[in-house]
């Protein structure tokens, strides 16, 4: 399958796009991880983007654009790909559109998961990442079996530095202005499938649904 996810930080993008890879071996492409990777890698693309991730801001459109076309064209994305945290911008999106029309792609559709706004807020600020495989734990309602241990690699589980309740809610704000609008975008291309639900499950079931 080939996805795009949209929804608000702490929508759940990250844990639906791990579970629809078991379905059929599609790859999760994470602009997000990404990004921390080049940051935690200190390579030129980290430098140019570790200002903007930590106030909670946008990396600039032309770094991400450059940063997909490249990923796109891996071997691996033959066979399908969720993309989690891109497009996230109306520029981006229609640079996608250019993009998949010239590589003779076509993607099914566009998902917007729908979280109110109180749960968001609350998951945000009792998330925790795994800083080598990008797990997402919870401490109040799914925590490491070890404290800051991961479960699946080992690696060290930690609050993301735009996870301060600043930066919180300047991604949030972010997200309401640059954001939002691309479910109208999609919609209008005729490819939204809308979900308000706060369990993944629910996610899911409505996409394998839509998918036949
Ligand atoms: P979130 O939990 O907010 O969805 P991500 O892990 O997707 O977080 O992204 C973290 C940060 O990386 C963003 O706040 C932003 O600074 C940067 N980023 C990720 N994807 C994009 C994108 N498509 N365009 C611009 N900036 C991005
Ligand atoms: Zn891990």
């Amino acid at each position: 399958m080939k996805l795009i996810l949209l929804g608000a930080p702490g929508a759940g993008k990250g844990t639906v796009a791990k579970m629809l890879t078991e379905i059929d071996g599609s790859v999760q492409i994470s602009t997000g991880d990404i990004l921390r990777g080049a940051v935690a890698a200190g390579t030129e693309l980290g430098k140019k983007a570790e200002a903007a991730m930590k106030a909670g801001d946008l990396v600039s459109d032309d770094l991400i654009m450059g940063i997909m076309e490249e990923r796109l064209k891996e071997d691996d994305c033959k066979s399908g790909y969720l993309l989690d945290g891109f497009p996230r911008t109306i520029p981006q999106a229609e640079a996608l559109k250019t993009l998949l029309e010239k590589m003779g792609e076509k993607l099914d559709f566009a998902v917007e998961i729908d979280v109110p706004r109180d749960v968001i807020l609350d998951r945000l600020t009792t998330r925790r990442t795994c800083t080598d495989c990008g797990a997402i734990y919870n401490v109040k309602s799914n925590p490491p079996k070890e404290e800051g241990k991961c479960d699946k690699c080992g690696g060290a589980v930690v609050q993301r530095d735009d996870e301060t309740n600043e930066a919180i809610s300047n991604r949030l704000d972010v997200y309401n202005e640059k954001t939002a609008p691309l479910t109208g975008f999609y919609e209008n291309e005729g490819m939204l499938l809308k979900v308000t639900a706060t369990d993944s499950k629910t996610v899911i079931d409505a996409i394998k649904n839509k998918l036949g």
